[in-house]
């Protein structure tokens, strides 16, 4: 595991900061309980260390080093409290695409101060263009015509983690450092087992593994659900400079739904989801992904198909699309030969540990607010919690609660609606389709109530 010793001695202080932050609050932190509790737990850990040598002590661990991961540290670090991020890649995801944030991503993004350098490279995208098919345009829309403070951009996920990566010190990420085990430890703290043998007993943990998030399913959440469609995606490359006007351009077909947007001046983004009983097999070979998705897009007209074939083939992905909905409810059980009944995991936190971005609240990309939320997520868990940690009035595990309360009713109806609109695209029954080219979009479709849902307050860090 990729973490130094100095490293360790920089995380020893739960409040060290860069310097911007430092005074005048610092003073006033240290004289709080928290760290009064904390100088003395630390004095009885050491003593827990000789004897244990193998189990680090630390502070606060963010397993994930992905967008929520590192934007919950930088939230944190902007606020006076320090983190650790433990990442399984031996690197920040440098693969991968893009993705598309609307205004409450960019309003979370300038509160974290990363929001400037990341607009100099992307462009603004200025409004939609939705076609059938056959080629046929159905509709369009210019953003700011229904609002104008809405913004919208295409942004590379490597760049993305890049920039709030370097706003964290260098030895906050910890690569190479699969979290392999999870479990309760002595005095309310939590014991993570590494695959590497490393051993680290956290006061505070913040699950920010993604979809299949191992903290999440220690937790007791069920695993996400297939939706019953894959997402091929892909970023392609024109040296000298893509053609398009700075909109994103969507075609329906039956059961097939694909799209592209101008991420930069070279740069194009785009992607066909496609409906399948199962996710299939993983292909990691990525020129099949490119035949594949050429195939199912063959016969539409070739304006997406020139894009793809532009792809570079490492650029190419494909994902089953899953989501878990997040119902407050109870389900049935078989347990020693009988039915009983067993609630469902919806709450966020479990005493100390809590969950942040899809390792809480999976959803398909049908309305990109993915990330954007775990953007939301990462600003509204960190301002909760460094109160918690600074005032001592409230204890984390309140904080945690309160995040999840506030945010539950957020997500949740956010995760359903992305289902549905996703069930309603991908229909391949031709009545619907027809209904959908020819009433819904050219006709019914607002976009004001269609993207309501980017407007996001939250209290500034
Ligand atoms: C096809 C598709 C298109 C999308 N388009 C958009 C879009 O346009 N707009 C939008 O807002 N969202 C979009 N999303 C959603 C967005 O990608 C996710 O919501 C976002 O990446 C969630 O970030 P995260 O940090 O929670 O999870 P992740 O990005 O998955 O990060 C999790 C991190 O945890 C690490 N990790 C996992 N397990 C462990 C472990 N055991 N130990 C240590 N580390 C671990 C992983 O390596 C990873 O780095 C899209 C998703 C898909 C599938």
């Amino acid at each position: 595991m990729a973490l130094t010793t100095s490293a360790l001695m920089h995380s020893n202080s739960l409040f060290s900061l860069p310097s911007s932050h430092h005074s005048p609050s610092r003073t006033h932190l240290l004289t709080q309980s928290w760290f009064r509790t904390r100088i003395r737990t630390r004095t009885i850990s050491l003593s827990i260390a000789n004897a244990q040598v193998d189990v680090r002590k630390e502070d606060i661990v963010i397993v994930g080093a992905g967008i929520a991961g590192l934007a919950t540290a930088v939230s944190l670090q902007r606020l006076g409290v320090r983190s650790l991020v433990f990442e399984q890649a031996d690197s920040l995801r440098t693969g991968g695409t893009s993705l598309t944030l609307f205004k409450n991503g960019w309003r979370v993004l300038d509160a974290i101060g990363v929001g400037s350098e990341l607009r100099t490279q992307f462009l603004e995208i200025q409004g939609m263009v939705i076609k059938s098919a056959d080629g046929r345009e159905l509709r369009s829309f210019k953003f700011k015509e229904e609002d104008e403070s809405q913004e919208v951009r295409a942004v590379e996920r490597r760049i993305l983690l890049d920039t709030l990566a370097n706003q964290l010190p260098p030895d906050a990420i910890s690569f190479d450092s699969k979290l392999a085990k999870i479990e309760k430890s002595g005095g309310g703290e939590t014991l993570l087992e590494f695959m590497d043998g490393t051993r680290i007993s956290a006061k505070i943990v913040i699950g920010c593994d993604g979809i299949r998030s191992p903290v999440a399913k220690w937790m007791g959440f069920p695993e996400p659900k297939y939706v019953g469609h894959c997402a091929f995606r892909g970023l392609a490359f024109y040296p000298d400079g893509q053609p398009f006007e700075p909109r994103v351009n969507y075609i329906y077909g039956r059961g097939v739904r694909g799209g592209y947007v101008p991420v930069s001046s070279t740069k194009v983004y785009w992607f066909v989801c496609f409906n399948s009983p199962s996710p299939g097999p993983k292909i990691t070979d990525s020129s099949v992904l490119k035949n594949q998705t050429g195939e199912i897009v063959r016969n539409w007209p070739s304006e997406l198909l020139k894009i793809i074939d532009l792809t570079p083939d490492d650029t190419i992905l494909r994902n089953p699309l899953v989501d878990r909905w997040l119902w407050p409810a109870i389900r049935p059980q078989a347990s020693a030969g009988r039915v009983v009944l067993v609630a469902i995991r919806s709450q966020a936190s479990a005493g100390r540990v809590v969950l942040v971005g899809d390792a809480w609240h999976p959803m398909t990309p049908n309305l990109g607010q993915g990330a954007c939320c775990a953007l939301e997520d990462a600003v509204v868990l960190a301002k909760k919690l460094a109160e918690a940690i600074k005032s001592g009035t409230t204890s984390v595990e309140d904080a945690f609660k309160s995040y999840g309360s506030e945010r539950w009713p957020r997500i949740f109806p956010l995760t359903i609606r992305a289902n549905l609109v996703g069930t309603i695209l991908q229909s391949d029954n031709p009545v619907v389709c027809s209904v959908r080219d020819n009433v819904v979009v050219p006709k019914l479709v607002r976009l004001g109530p269609m993207l309501e849902h980017t407007n996001f307050e939250f209290e500034p860090l």
